[in-house]
């Protein structure tokens, strides 16, 4: 299912195969002119493009390669010609195959693989302007889009909530910080992520998360000093793993966010 709401000049597009979006199982896309950001899940590709049929979307912006994020890039580009654009680090997973564990084939679905380009310092639309800001951490290859006249920051899967107690195994907490910080110091006037709700006046909100994140870390670095185990950690701070950790096959889990704080890269 889809639904589209408004935000200002900003088209918000819940996706979901399931009847209702409930949380980690739908994912926004945003389309501002002729620019769509990110292209969502597998399942909903053909109802997105029909969506879209009077739009004329020239371009989408992959905020990262996830399969949540690219996967009707390959319909957008056969039925509206659309150019897709990405961070270079992102093309050589967007073009081949993804290797999904069986939620995520269920959830959102393959990706077609599809040559997008790397994307530059910034795109412009008819009536918009967008920076490319390089946000690492939940993946190498994220980026978030920043309409500085309006203050719109497009922030794909940096920020999902204040408190988050999973993680993916490639996720790297303190570069996570890193990015956050660097958006907040931008200012942004709303923020858009691809998971949740858009959140007026963000300013709060990010210094929030980088505040709990960075305790977190500390606690984690402590523990780790004192010659805990990850597993030993994660059971001190979260006690045991959380339904959302079953249900993904400990893709997102909270072993997983204590390992991230330890690595060295
Ligand atoms: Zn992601």
């Amino acid at each position: 299912m889809l639904a589209a709401t408004e935000y200002e000049q900003v088209t918000q597009i819940k996706m979901s195969r399931y009847p209702e979006f409930r949380p980690a199982t739908y994912v926004s896309a945003y389309l501002v002119d002729s620019l769509l950001i990110d292209s969502g899940l597998a399942h909903t590709a053909e109802e997105l493009a029909d969506f879209l049929k009077d739009k004329a979307v020239k371009t989408v912006v992959n905020t990262h390669y996830h399969e949540d994020h690219i996967s009707a890039n390959a319909l957008l580009k056969e039925r509206y010609g659309a150019e897709l654009l990405a961070h270079p680090l992102a093309i050589n997973r967007i073009n081949q195959p993804a290797t999904l564990y069986p939620y995520q084939e269920e959830v959102w679905g393959y990706p077609i693989p599809t040559q997008a380009k790397k994307i530059g310092d910034s795109v412009s639309t008819q009536h918009f302007h967008f920076e490319v800001i390089h946000t690492p951490g939940h993946s190498p290859d994220h980026i978030c889009l920043l309409e500085k006249s309006h203050g719109w920051l497009f922030s794909g899967d940096l920020f999902t909530t204040t408190h988050p107690n999973v993680a993916r195994p490639e996720e790297n907490q303190w570069q996570i910080i890193a990015s956050l910080k660097k958006v907040k110091d931008l200012m942004p006037q709303a923020l858009f992520p691809a998971p949740g709700r858009i959140i007026s006046e963000p300013i709060a909100t990010l210094e929030q998360t980088i505040q709990y994140l960075e305790d977190l870390g500390h606690r984690v670095m402590e523990l780790s000093d004192n010659g805990l185990s990850p597993v030993e950690i994660r059971q001190q701070i979260f006690g045991d793993e959380s339904l959302l950790a079953e249900f993904t096959q400990q893709q997102f889990s909270s072993e997983n966010l204590v390992k991230s704080y330890l690595k060295k890269e």
